[in-house]
C-alpha cells in the first residue's frame, strides 16, 4: 500500500516561504525584501562579546536552562523595560531562537485535539507547530490594517481551547496590539480559563505607540508564557537565542520538551546577548529610529509608485495590496517581481489558510541599508513600465 513519505501531522507544509523566496532572490541576482534579516549588524559590543566568549573559551554546552549571565539579564530586562518580575532561575528558559520556544511551548502543553487561537494572517512556523503538536488552530480575523472584532475571538474559543497564541508587535501586518485590545485578550482567556502565550520577538522595533507585554496586564502573569528573542533586537537573526518566561510550572513544561528538539544551543552568543541586553537605552532607541527611517524610505517609496500601503507601527515589514499596481493576486506578482524587477517579497497569502482572503497583499522587508532600499524602488519603477 502506498504510504507518503512524510507523516501527516507535516504534510502541506513543505518549504517556508521564506527560504524559498531568499533561494529566488539568490538565483535570479534579485534585491531580496522577502525574507525579514537585516543587512547590517547590530550593536558592536554585542558583536564583540561573542567574539570575546569564543576566545575564553565558552564554546561547550551551556546549561539547559541557559547560562546564568543570559536569564539574569533577561530577569532585569523585563523588570527595566516592563517592570515585571520574574525569577531568573524558575521562570525563564533560554531557547534555540523563538521559534523553539514557540514549538517547544506547544509540544508540551498541547493534548492532540487540543485547540489553539491565533490571529491570521499567523506566521508560518506557528500552523506547522500547532499541527506537529496535534493541536487545531481556530482563527481570529486581523485586517491588513490591523482591524480584529472581539466577536471573533470570543467565537474562536470553545471548549478544546488550551492557548491562545498572541503575536505582537505582529508579523506580517507590523501591527501593535493597544493596551485596550490586550485588555479584551485578557479578558476572554481568562473568563475561558486558557493560557496565553505571546510571541514578542519586535518588542523593541516599534515606531508608534508603544509595546506592552500581555503577561503585565491584571491577572495574566499566571497564565501567560512570553516568548521573544534576540535576533531583531540586536540584528543577529542567524544566532538564534530566544527565551521564554513565566509561570515556572509553564517554563518547566517547556523545558521538558526543549530539552529533547535541541537540549542547548550558541554557547558563546548566549553570553553575548545577555552583554546586549544589559546596554544602555540608547542602544535600544538608535536601533529602532534606525529602523523607522528605513520603514519611512520604503512606505514613501512604494506610495510614489502608487501602491496602496498599510504603514506598520512596528516590525521590518510593509504591507501593499497590489491590486493597486494593478496585479489581483499577490503570488503571481511576487512570481513575475524577480524577472521583470529584479525584487523579491513575500506574498502574504502563505500566512492565510483561506488564500484568497491574503491573495491582494503583499509583503516588503525594510530591515536593509538605505542603499539596498532605494536600489529596489528604482527596479520597482519597472512594474508599471
Ligand atoms: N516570531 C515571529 C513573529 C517572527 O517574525 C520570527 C522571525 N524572526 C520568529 C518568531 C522567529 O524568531 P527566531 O529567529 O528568534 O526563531
Ligand atoms: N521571521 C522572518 C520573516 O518573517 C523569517 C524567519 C525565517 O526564515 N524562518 O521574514
Amino acid at each position: 500500500m502506498f504510504r507518503p513519505v512524510v507523516a501527516s501531522r507535516l504534510r502541506g507544509f513543505g518549504t517556508t516561504i521564506f527560504a524559498e523566496m531568499s533561494a529566488l532572490a539568490e538565483a535570479t541576482g534579485s534585491v531580496n525584501l522577502g525574507q525579514g534579516f537585516p543587512d547590517y549588524d547590530g550593536p558592536q559590543e554585542v558583536l564583540d562579546a561573542a567574539v570575546t566568549a569564543i576566545h575564553d573559551g565558552l564554546n561547550q554546552y551551556p546549561p539547559g536552562p541557559g547560562v546564568t549571565p543570559l536569564r539574569e539579564a533577561i530577569a532585569t530586562h523585563q523588570r527595566r523595560w516592563y517592570g515585571m518580575e520574574v525569577d531568573p532561575d524558575t521562570e525563564v528558559l533560554v531557547t534555540a531562537g523563538a521559534t523553539e520556544a514557540i514549538t517547544a511551548a506547544l509540544l508540551a502543553l498541547c493534548e492532540p485535539g487540543d485547540e489553539v487561537v491565533v490571529f491570521e494572517p499567523t506566521y508560518d512556523s506557528y500552523t506547522a507547530a500547532i499541527s506537529m503538536a496535534g493541536a487545531v488552530p481556530r482563527f481570529v480575523p486581523l485586517s491588513p490594517a490591523g482591524d480584529w472584532d472581539p466577536a471573533d475571538l470570543t467565537r474562536a474559543i470553545g471548549a478544546r481551547t488550551r492557548l491562545i497564541l498572541l503575536n505582537t508587535p505582529h508579523n506580517p501586518t507590523g501591527k501593535v496590539f493597544s493596551p485596550e485590545e490586550l485588555a479584551v485578550v485578557a479578558e476572554v482567556a481568562s473568563a475561558a480559563d486558557v493560557l496565553v502565550v505571546t510571541d514578542e520577538v519586535y518588542e523593541h522595533l516599534v515606531f508608534d505607540g508603544s509595546h506592552v507585554p500581555l503577561a503585565g496586564l491584571p491577572g495574566m502573569a499566571e497564565r501567560t508564557l512570553t516568548i521573544s528573542s534576540a535576533g531583531k533586537t540586536f540584528s543577529v537573526t542567524g544566532w538564534k537565542i530566544g527565551w521564554c518566561a513565566g509561570p515556572a510550572a509553564l517554563v518547566g513544561a517547556v523545558r521538558t520538551a526543549k530539552q529533547f528538539l535541541t537540549y542547548v544551543s550558541g554557547g558563546p552568543f548566549q553570553y553575548a546577548v545577555a552583554t546586549g541586553l544589559g546596554l544602555p537605552d540608547d542602544t535600544f532607541l538608535r536601533q529602532r529610529d534606525e529602523l523607522r527611517q528605513r520603514r519611512d524610505l520604503l512606505v514613501s517609496g512604494l506610495e510614489e509608485l502608487g501602491a496602496k500601503v498599510f504603514v506598520p507601527a512596528a516590525t521590518y515589514f510593509a504591507t501593499i495590496d497590489a491590486r493597486s499596481l494593478g496585479a489581483p493576486d499577490g503570488l503571481e506578482f511576487c512570481r513575475r517581481l524577480p524577472e521583470r524587477c529584479g525584487v523579491v517579497a513575500i506574498p502574504s497569502q502563505v500566512f492565510y489558510q483561506d488564500r484568497l482572503v491574503g491573495a491582494p497583499y503583499v509583503r516588503f522587508a525594510f530591515c536593509k541599508r538605505a542603499e539596498v532600499l532605494a536600489e529596489a524602488l528604482d527596479r520597482l519603477q519597472k512594474w508599471g513600465g
